[in-house]
């Protein structure tokens, strides 16, 4: 029995892990807080939804309650701990965790990312943070602006450090590297290890301990996984018939391109369903938004691209639909992975059309399973594009389905599908974007330091459903 009691927390950590309902520990947690404590450098493969965050902030915080006091001087409140992660939306879910977890400490924390005005931020900083969350575009510019001074960090957190390295964050991860004590604690946590990684915990980790859960080929024991065989025009009234048949209060509701996210959450909005839209298109203000509405239970049916795909943590969502198939199966395992969370129930319902074949056969592949396809019996008797009679009449039917679209899209379908990433919602935050600053508000001057040559700048936003983007 993996028992939080056992750790010893202090009385102010433990009372927020009982808060949060917590009853044992995840594996994640068992292993690595334990080693955290003992003040050793870790080396995590583990995945958003494991409790990775708790793995690393409670040790954390434990360790610098030491430190904890009740001035008001700014001297007194000095960064301590810093957590990187490559996204803002990753930046604000890990921050309000370790919030939650630091609530009944005198530990102040913060978090910094692009795309929002400097001004509140520099204040918070200013004040005084022992724990600064950040992604490392907007760190640096605090860094440049003096706003964040870093020579007392004692923990870094390299958080899903290979989607840092994949986003082309290396050099800013370097330089961030270089402001810090060489004494400290490291902590990397990635999906994969891959040499690049490898790499880089040789570079900046010393004598490391390995912890290893969860490969990326596997979902959840705790979800079960449906696939019906539907025909692109049936999916709306598919998903609709299974939402109310089931009784399903919420779900993340897949889509593999933007313009069909916005079209999608428009339709059924018309159907009289709670939706928002969550794509690359969106501002970073509506996307908070959104995901606010849906934790809040004031939508019902969160439409996303793959931008909600990967770590994006909202507790108990009952399921998961994935409208389209994904073009990379390790994608599948992401989206359903938002459901079935640390331990829940949870359901995942797939929509193949006849073309999804090759698809299909690819998601069996990774995660070694046999993937049966079910028919759909649908409610009314309303006439249909085709009949829904499972994988022998998929088999045989013609690819004549009218998807929408998309380059990408057409050549996916007989030649190795390309990585499904959103290349907007994969790049940093930077401060060059004027579309994301509010219109009241001027643009902020460009970093000094400029933008890395690896980060593209970002593309205006488009208004909400009006998008002509195709993917
Ligand atoms: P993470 O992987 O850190 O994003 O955490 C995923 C979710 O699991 C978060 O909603 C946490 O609040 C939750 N969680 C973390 N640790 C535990 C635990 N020991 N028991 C139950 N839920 C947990």
């Amino acid at each position: 029995m993996n028992s939080f009691s056992q750790l010893q927390l202090a009385p102010s950590l433990a009372k927020a892990v009982a808060e949060m309902g917590y009853e044992s520990m995840t594996p994640i947690q068992a292993q690595a807080i334990p080693v955290v404590l003992s003040g050793q450098d870790v080396m995590g493969a583990a995945q958003t939804g494991t409790g990775k965050t708790a793995a690393f902030s409670l040790p954390l915080l434990q360790r610098m309650l030491k430190h904890e006091n009740t001035s008001t001087s700014p001297a007194r409140h000095p960064v301590r701990a810093l957590v990187l992660l490559p996204t803002r939306e990753l930046a604000d879910q890990v921050a309000q965790q370790v919030k939650m977890y630091a609530k009944y400490t005198q530990l102040r924390s913060a978090v910094v990312f692009g795309g929002m005005d400097m001004k509140p931020q520099t204040l918070e900083l200013k004040r005084g943070v022992e724990v600064l969350v950040a992604t490392p575009g907007r760190l640096l510019d605090h860094i440049e602006a003096k706003n964040a001074v870093l020579n007392q960090v004692e923990y870094v957190v390299l958080d899903e450090a290979d989607r840092m390295l994949d986003i082309g964050f290396l050099p800013d991860l370097q330089r961030i590297l270089s402001y810090l004590p060489k004494q400290r604690t490291t902590l990397l946590f990635s999906a994969t290890f891959s040499p690049e990684i490898k790499r880089l915990a040789s570079s900046y980790l010393q004598n490391p301990v390995t912890i290893e859960v969860a490969r990326p080929n596997q979902t959840a024991s705790t979800v079960t996984q449906l696939f019906y065989n539907v025909a692109e025009d049936d999916k709306r009234n598919a998903l609709k018939q299974i939402v109310k048949e089931r009784g399903i209060s919420q779900a993340f509701v897949f889509v593999n391109s933007k313009l069909g996210c916005a079209r999608l959450a428009r339709a059924l909005e018309r159907d009289g369903l709670r939706t928002a839209a969550l794509h690359g298109d969106k501002s970073q203000d509506e996307r908070l938004k959104a995901l606010e509405a849906f934790k809040k239970s004031e939508v019902d049916l969160l439409i996303c691209t793959d931008v909600a795909a990967r770590g994006l943590d909202i507790k108990d969502v009952p399921a998961v639909f994935n409208i389209d198939i994904p073009y990379n199966a390790e994608d599948y395992i992401h989206r359903i992975g938002r459901t079935g969370r640390a331990g829940a129930e949870g359901l995942a319902v797939s929509f193949a059309s006849p073309s999804d074949a090759r698809l299909v056969g690819d998601i069996e592949k990774l995660t070694k399973q046999k993937i049966e396809l079910l028919a759909l019996e649908f409610a009314d008797d309303r006439p249909r594009e085709r009949m829904n009679t499972g994988r022998r009449h998929w088999d045989e039917e013609k690819r004549n389905d009218k998807r929408e679209e998309s380059p990408r899209e057409s050549r996916s379908r007989y030649t190795p599908a390309p990585k499904a990433v959103d290349p907007f919602f994969d790049k940093p935050y930077e401060e060059t974007a004027a579309a994301d600053v509010p219109s009241t508000t001027t643009a902020a001057p460009s970093s000094p330091r400029g933008i890395s040559p690896n980060i593209k700048p970002k593309r205006k936003v488009a208004a909400l459903f009006k998008t002509t983007e195709t993917h």
